[in-house]
């Protein structure tokens, strides 16, 4: 492989070295770069070299005789003028680079950093903040070197303040420190920001800061949206920095931050390129968290990886310009070269905790850096990846012309804020010589080149394709932003604020994100039929992707070359070729590949099975005839059609078709699913024979579609038949047969040159035997199959292939060529490394050898001077593949082979000394015994260069077996040679994943699916979230229920995300992450499955159904709080970075715990959990209950809760969090005195977050065990559902109420915590007298230091759940009436734009809150809407600046995904009520409630318990006399105001909360459900029926009978409510 920029062979790059040689290239030499000439007269060299004279390029050669013949006036053969003057003056591109190449470097770069040698990067990364340096300007570089630790002490806006103002202009800066200038004081505005929201207090060093501080320039309060609020020492010298660069406002860009930001570590590291994440720091990081390092510092990268980028863009331009085809071809394979890269950056951004410095917290980062990087106002650029050029250059390149999507429109308003060089080279692309159209009509000759065509279209897919760098974005921003979004990112950025039909925000962005990849795509995808195809017209051609990028992955859409099968060789002595060669012609396809891909084929089936199809069904005759493609299975084949069309790139005019050979040919006709098998039975009704087969016990039966035609024909009687499979219209044809799927397999070959010719592959043929239901009756013959893709491509060769000739008559069939249909496919994580120097080991067994051949001829061909060294297992000597060509690598010296014969004496052993393979006798063996063998050679090529080892790459391919036969080898060899302990071996291990240099590619044949597996519930699911210490990790997919904890160690992309899954169907997430159509994937969780996930029973009435689903669904709320919890307290057990700094402890982890604490209590824990959500449990049980007459067991679940959460325990519970903001805000003197008290309050208040959210899941899955059970006894008395239903609402009750207990001991619990324990401190005295100066500060001190805002109805009412106050004593039961009044009212408060709005609908928040807006007039009161139906506000920004800045909020805010359940849940409620209008009409007892909910709400609004009116009045209260209320939350300084506002909202009204659910209440609930038979009101005389009721009900009882006990109580059967806190 040559370098992309220059051509050479390896080894003769330039200085910086070359990234795209893979392992192969060598340190190259210092005189080219990127083949670029340097020096003075480059410029000139360069002109001269790449221009040719202006005849060459436009009159090349004489005009053909053909031409000129029979001209009368011959003028038009002369080129037109401007076409001289365009090639006269050379490529708009080169012309833009060689302007900025000349006048950068004097200008400091104003118009940005663009130039021919460094690409889009600083030239010199050092020089702006050298300049800056030594300028007055250096006070905001030093404030900035300073920021972590300023921010880590709580000192950061003090140090603002106290910085001086220094000029921005050009006589005090000068213009070669303008990038270091605008980066600090961008950060500094920011950071100012960013601390206004988050310091604990919200605010309350404003006090310190005085109003002259906020002045313009001009002396006057400074009101600019941008930077209003912000100190004038930071915003005067902004302004003038950013106007001198060009910017018409100040703002930070996500270059800024980024791309100008960095600094790298070693300047003679130029190998394979300068700027990688582990060769730079961030010049000026902000919290220095390794979230944010790595996200900026890949963003440059990417960069530093485009670096030969621009040059290659304007060659391409200049062969364009001189219609140089070949030219053209080497350019577009570099440029391809360059793209493919790019992708792999995204694994220094893992979210897999093992991944050492790559390992980003979600957590962390969706808290500081997410929050810190809002745009200074909506109407800036947001701090998007999007404002990258490399997205502008590439779209612009590949002439994008869809801008439609939310991103799409976003990326051209960025465009707009792009410095002006990068501008001008876009438009440079855009204005002449376009490359796309140029090879799209045919290039120079007008006829269509293939190989530029297929070059092209796999950088668009390289860039913009699901597995090129867009996709692989796209899976990687879902895995973290699921992550985040749960645990306290506000917002998300693509399509901010939406969320799917289950309220997960980072599904919208994965379709947001979608839909750009879409716009990228559609050029040169969008042939395919729309989704609104009609049957009149099933052709018709739209220009827009029908469908989503993640449906084309594991689908024929992979395939977008085509390619011929040429020849099959022996590798080895097998007569019957079990594992033999493939050769693939690709010549001329374009198709380019590296070593460790794979190719993507589609089969062809075996000709014997075609036979027996067409034989059954007589289509001899028709095999040529197109199929219609009008009825149900044909929009399968048309859009297959379409895609085959595509790929020839067929007339697009002429419509594309199926003939029966292509289905025959290209349909999946083994092994036999259900589907196909229930297909086939509903065609032929009577056939015994597919009864027969349905009956099987295990899926897929193995056997053909053409077996099982066969075996019925002779059963179906012939009318039956023929009608079934007319002959006269093949429309169900389609239907029968869907298209294949293609299969994988790893390209066992290497090539040197620009394209390969051909490519190999090694498989292994699959064989299993016909199960024996699809043979006759009796039949004890064992028949045994190829699998469908391996027995095509390797046939046995002793077994006759050969078609019928009736098959092939008429086609220009040809056994040596068959045409396929292809595709590259990249794993992630499985490639060479990148130095060459680095020693390689492989483990391979069976067939895993495959992708190991590509990367020894790679090495070797090469030259590389690292160590190779092959661990084979293999079954025996006669199976032992490619030996001849291994012996020969051995015998040369580059490789060493070591090989293990599991059934064979015949050994081989290496000998190091004569280089060559000896017979041995030995005893059969596996792979790890070789590994133990090699023992101290296999650990140091693992243990790390750091520690002494080799750092080689390790490399494991095969089965799953082999995967963990090799890996216990290894495990073992480690603790014997190296380390002293299994754990420590673990460790090496451990570190040698996170370091990416164990890799894997393990695959598995599919597991066959027996029907007699265990069945899971969903309670017992849940239950395995893995959370605890050595517990077990179980996800549920599509029916299926996997143990993944063995699973953890190799998920590529780290446990954390498979932990997000952990405990609950997550069948959403495998289907839009695209692992449900990836064979991969499925059939490696085959090996984990542990049975299916009990199904939702089959309701007859859909009040049990709608009951289920919601309980279901509460179920999974509580699950996925329970995990992303964990993840957040984990990090804050265990980081002990983030607790301490050098020795000092960091307000970090207190902000942290903080904001976790305050989300918990006020956010993401109550209002999801014991908000609108259970609210709505509550409504539908009370309905239910009232329904069947029986409104006396109607308990005040939400007013309990209500009291719990507004108990005195309650109170000094968020107090004491409340102290901990005080000590984010003043942490540099308070917080170390109360160091060791902090770090036990954390963990202890962890703990008791995380047992609640345990019980809380308990009390949910114990309740559905009971609903599940009674749902099974009334399988067999259906028609008695409406019974059961009362009952079965009854138990559910009483778990709700069970939960209100739960909640309440918490409070308890949680208040017994404290911060002060001076005598745990190291300084007691010290930490008594701290504690004493904080108490002598309590109370009116801080109000009086405190610069009061008045509370703005947003900031009160910011949390969209409303906790209701109970008017009566827990002792009591309330009225349906008031269930209903309080559900009313939830409803309207969640559609009140204020809790719906997100983004940029969201209110400004008052004072610091939002962007400074504090001299806005407050925001009207909305009214309370007229109606409580649910309404959704229209919830998409109008930007991308709108979301980020709405993710910058406070800390206890709600976060989206939380809003969008409670959203979510609101509008359930709303239809519930909707449908059952009538019933509720009925059942409410007050004359007045009319006809509407709009009544409703106007009769128990005003007057219930707590209605909209009273909350609005009520908030009014709040915001106008924050001390006049009774809030205990007030009465004590240190609380925000959002707590203030909340504890005022729980009120201190409403019945004392200390007590419990008396006993002789429970024993009523409990008796309710026992007195279920009595109470079933019977109006006639008891018929059979009844007496079946009866039965039916006393076995009903049965499974209620503890439902209704207090937790805790004895013989309750449940666990004791903890009254002390446990420790851990
Ligand atoms: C990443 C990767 C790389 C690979 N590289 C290679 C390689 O280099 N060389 C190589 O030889 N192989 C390789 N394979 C395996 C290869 O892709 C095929 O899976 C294999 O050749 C079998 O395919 P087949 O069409 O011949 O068999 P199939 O016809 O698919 O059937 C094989 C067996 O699986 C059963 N089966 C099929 N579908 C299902 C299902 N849905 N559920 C349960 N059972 C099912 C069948 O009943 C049959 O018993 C690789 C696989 C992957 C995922």
């Amino acid at each position: 492989m040559s370098c992309p920029a220059t051509g050479m062979a390896a080894g003769l790059n330039g200085p910086r070295g070359c990234a795209f040689l893979g392992g192969m290239s060598h340190q190259s030499s210092s005189e080219t770069l990127y083949g670029a000439p340097q020096g003075p007269n480059a410029l000139q060299t360069l002109m001269e070299k790449e221009r040719k004279t202006l005849c060459e390029v436009l009159l090349p050669t004489a005009p053909p005789k053909e031409k000129t013949k029979n001209m009368a006036n011959a003028d038009s053969l002369n080129p037109p003028e401007l076409d001289v003057l365009a090639i006269a003056l050379g490529a708009p591109t080169r012309r833009v680079l060689e302007r900025a190449d000349r006048i950068g470097e004097e200008t400091g770069w104003r118009d940005g950093f663009l130039s021919t040698k460094h690409g889009l990067c600083p030239p010199d990364p050092n020089a702006p903040a050298a300049a800056l340096a030594h300028s007055p300007g250096r006070v905001w570089s030093d404030i900035c070197s300073r920021m972590p630790g300023l921010i880590a002490r709580g000192r950061i806006r003090e140090a603002i303040l106290e910085l001086p103002l220094i000029d921005g202009s050009a006589e005090t800066i000068p213009d070669k420190a303008l990038w270091a200038a605008v980066v600090c004081l961008g950060i500094l505005a920011s950071i100012w920001r960013y601390e206004e929201r988050n310091d604990g207090h919200e605010g309350i060093i404003k006090a310190r800061a005085r109003k002259e501080h906020f002045y313009n320039i001009h002396g006057e309060p400074d009101e600019e949206p941008e930077t209003v609020g912000i100190p004038r020492n930071v915003v005067i010298p902004f302004r003038q920095i950013c106007t001198r660069l060009g910017r018409p406002l100040p703002y930070l860009s996500q270059s800024d931050v980024s791309l100008h930001n960095y600094k790298i570590r070693d300047p003679t590291s130029t190998f394979p390129y300068l700027e990688r994440n582990e060769n730079m720091d961030l010049r000026w990081p902000i919290f220095n968290d390794y979230g944010e390092r790595n996200f900026l510092l890949c963003m440059a990268e990417v960069h530093g990886l485009f670096t030969p980028g621009l040059d290659i863009i304007a060659r391409c331009q200049e062969r364009v310009m001189e219609k140089d085809d070949d030219g053209l071809l080497v350019e577009l394979v570099k440029l391809k070269q360059v793209v493919d890269q790019l992708l792999y950056v995204f694994h220094k951004i893992s979210v897999n905790p093992h991944a050492g410095e790559n390992f980003s917290p979600p957590a962390s980062w969706g808290q500081g850096y997410a929050k810190f990087s809002a745009p200074l106002s909506k109407r800036l650029p947001a701090l998007s990846g999007l404002f990258l050029p490399i997205f502008q250059v590439m779209d612009t390149f590949l002439q994008r012309t869809n801008f439609t999507s939310f991103l799409g429109i976003e990326s051209r308003h960025l465009r707009a804020w792009m410095p002006l060089n990068i501008r001008a080279f876009l438009a440079a692309i855009e204005s002449e010589f376009d490359v796309v159209g140029y090879i799209r009509k045919g290039g120079r000759g007008g006829r269509r080149d293939e190989r530029l065509v297929g070059v092209l279209d796999a950088i668009v897919e390289s860039y913009a394709g699901e597995k090129g760098f867009m996709g692989t974005h796209r899976y990687k921003v879902y895995g973290f932003l699921e992550i985040v979004a749960k645990t306290g990112r506000v917002e998300t950025n693509g399509g901010a604020g939406a969320s799917d039909s289950i309220g997960r925000p980072w599904s919208e962005v994965h379709k947001t994100l979608a839909a750009s990849m879409k716009e990228r795509l559609e050029p040169y995808r969008g042939r395919g039929p729309t989704s609104t195809t009609s049957h009149s017209d099933p052709n018709a051609l739209s220009l827009s992707l029908s469908v989503q990028p993640h449906e084309m992955r594991g689908t024929y859409e992979e395939c977008r070359f085509w390619a011929k099968l040429v020849k099959r060789s022996s590798i080895d002595d097998d007569p019957h070729r079990t594992t033999g060669k493939v050769t693939i012609d690709v010549k001329n396809t374009g198709l380019t590949f590296i070593p460790g891909d794979r190719l993507a084929i589609m089969p062809l089936n075996c000709w014997k099975d075609i036979e027996k199809i067409v034989g059954a069904l007589g289509l001899v005759d028709l095999l040529d005839v197109n199929v219609p493609l009008t009825g149900d299975g044909a929009a399968k084949w048309l859009r297959y059609a379409h895609h085959e069309a595509e790929v020839s790139k067929s007339d697009p005019s002429i419509a594309p078709r199926v003939t029966v050979r292509d289905i025959l040919r290209k349909g999946k006709l083994a092994p036999l699913t259900k589907d196909m098998v229930m297909t086939v039975h509903s065609f032929l009704k009577i056939s015994s024979i597919t009864l027969r087969v349905l009956g099987s016990e295990a899926w897929p039966v193995n056997g053909s579609l053409g077996d099982l035609l066969v075996a019925a024909l002779n059963e179906v009687p012939e009318e039956v038949w023929d009608q079934a499979f007319s002959l006269n219209d093949l429309s169900w044809l389609p239907l029968l047969i869907a298209p294949e799927v293609p299969r994988t397999y790893s390209i066992s070959s290497f090539y040197f040159n620009l394209l390969p010719d051909t490519l190999d592959l090694t498989v292994a043929r699959s064989e299993h035997v016909v199960s024996p239901l699809l043979l006759p009756a009796g039949s004890t013959e064992r028949v045994t199959r190829s699998g469908v893709c391996s027995g095509f491509l390797n046939p046995d060769p002793t077994l006759d292939h050969e078609p019928n000739h009736h098959l092939i008559t008429g086609t220009n069939y040809s056994p040596d060529e068959v045409p396929v249909l292809v595709g590259i496919n990249r794993p992630l994580n499985f490639q060479l490394p990148i130095s060459t120097a680095a020693p390689v080991a492989m483990f391979a067994g069976g067939s895993g050898i495959a992708p190991f051949r590509g990367f020894w001829q790679a090495r070797i061909g090469s030259g590389v001077i690292g160590r190779n060294l092959l661990f084979l297992g293999v079954q025996s000597r006669q199976k032992f593949v490619y030996k001849h060509e291994l012996r020969d690598y051995v015998t040369s010296g580059k490789l060493e082979l070591h090989v293990a014969f599991s059934r064979d004496t015949n050994g081989l052993v290496y000998d190091p000394v004569c280089r060559d393979l000896v017979e041995k006798t030995m005893e059969p063996r596996y792979i790890d015994a070789l590994i133990l063998e090699q023992g101290p050679t296999v650990c140091d090529l693992l243990i790390s260069t750091k520690l002494g080892g080799l750092g080689g790459s390790v490399y494991i391919c095969g089965s799953v077996n082999l995967y963990e036969t090799v890996m216990s080898g290894i495990r073992e060899a480690l603790y014997r040679y190296r380390a002293v302990t299994k754990e420590g071996a673990d460790e090496l291990l451990a570190q040698a994943f996170a370091e990416r240099r164990i890799m894997l590619d393990v695959f598995m044949t599919p597991r066959v699916m027996k029907e007699d597996e265990p069945y899971i519930s969903l309670s017992e699911l849940s239950k395995h979230t893995g959370h605890r210490e050595g517990g077990k990790m179980w996800i549920g997919v599509h029916g299926s229920v996997y143990d993944v904890t063995d699973f953890l160690p190799i998920h590529p992309g780290g446990t954390l995300i498979v932990a997000g899954s952990a405990g609950i169907d997550a069948s959403d997430t495998f289907d839009e992450v695209a692992h449900t159509s990836n064979p991969e994937v499925m059939s490696l969780l085959g090996k984990y499955f542990i049975g299916y996930l009990t199904p939702k029973p089959n309701f007859q009435t859909t009040e049990l159904g709608d009951i289920y689903d919601s309980w279901v669904d509460y179920m999974r709320t509580c699950v996925e709080s329970l995990t992303t919890l964990s993840f957040e307290v984990d990090t804050l057990k265990r980081d002990s970075k983030l607790w301490f700094s050098d020795g000092l402890l960091s307000t970090h982890a207190i902000r942290k715990l903080y904001q976790l604490q305050s989300r918990f209590l006020t956010s993401t824990g109550f209002p999801i959990l014991f908000g609108t959500k259970l609210q709505e449990l509550y409504l539908k049980l009370s309905f239910s209950i009232a329904n069947s007459g029986d409104e006396s067991l109607l308990p005040d679940v939400m007013g309990r809760i209500t009291n719990a959460t507004s108990s005195p325990s309650a109170i000094a519970a968020r107090k004491e969090i409340a102290e901990l903001g005080e000590f984010v805000s003043n942490s540099a003197t308070a917080a170390p005195a109360f160091e060791r008290g902090i770090i036990a309050y954390t963990r202890n208040v962890c703990e008791l977050d995380v047992r609640l959210l345990e019980q809380i899941r308990d009390e949910i899955g114990e309740g559905y065990d009971k609903f599940m059970r009674v749902a099974e006894v009334m399988k067999n008395y259906p028609s008695k559902e409406r019974q059961a239903l009362h009952k079965i609402a009854t138990v559910l009750m009483s778990y709700l109420e069970r939960i209100a207990e739960r909640v309440d001991s918490f409070y308890v619990d949680l208040a017994a915590e404290s911060l002060y324990h001076p005598e745990r401190e190291a300084n007691p005295a010290r930490a008594r007298w701290r504690f004493l100066q904080r108490r002598l500060k309590d109370g009116s001190f801080f109000l009086l230091t405190k610069e009061m805002v008045p509370l703005s109805l947003e900031s009160r009412t910011s949390t969209p759940v409303q906790m209701f106050e109970s008017k009566r004593s827990k002792r009591q039961s309330v009225s349906f009436d008031h269930v209903l009044s309080q559900a009313i009212s939830s409803v309207s408060k969640s559609s009140s734009p204020r809790s719906t709005s997100r983004g940029g609908h969201r209110h400004n928040k008052p004072s610091s809150h939002a962007n400074g807006y504090r001299n806005e007039p407050l925001p009207p009161v909305p009214p309370i809407p007229a109606s409580a139906v649910y309404q959704p506000q229209p919830v998409r920004p109008l930007r991308l600046a709108d979301a980020h800045t709405a993710r910058a909020r406070g800390p206890s805010d709600s976060t989206t995904f939380e809003e969008q359940m409670i959203s979510k849940a609101a509008s359930r409620m709303s239809q519930f009520m909707n449908r059952r209008m009538k019933d509720i009409r009925r059942l409410s007892k007050s004359t007045d409630l009319g006809l509407s909910l709009d009544h409703a709400m106007a009769v128990y609004g005003g007057g219930g318990p707590r209605g909209p009116e009273s909350v609005a009045e009520s908030d009014e209260s709040e915001g106008s006399s924050p001390t006049s209320g009774s809030s205990i939350g007030m009465s004590r300084p240190g609380m925000n105001h959002r707590q203030m506002s909340v504890d005022h909202r729980y009120g201190s009204g409403g019945s004392s909360s200390s007590g419990s659910v008396p006993h002789s209440r429970q024993t009523s609930m409990a008796g309710g459900l026992e007195s279920g038979r009595t109470m079933t009101t019977m109006r006639r005389a008891p018929s059979r029926s009844d007496l079946h009721s009866a039965t039916f009900s006393r076995k009903l009882s049965v499974y209620g009978s503890n439902a209704g006990s207090r937790p805790g109580t004895p013989n309750s059967g449940a666990p004791p409510v903890p009254s002390k806190q446990s420790h851990w």
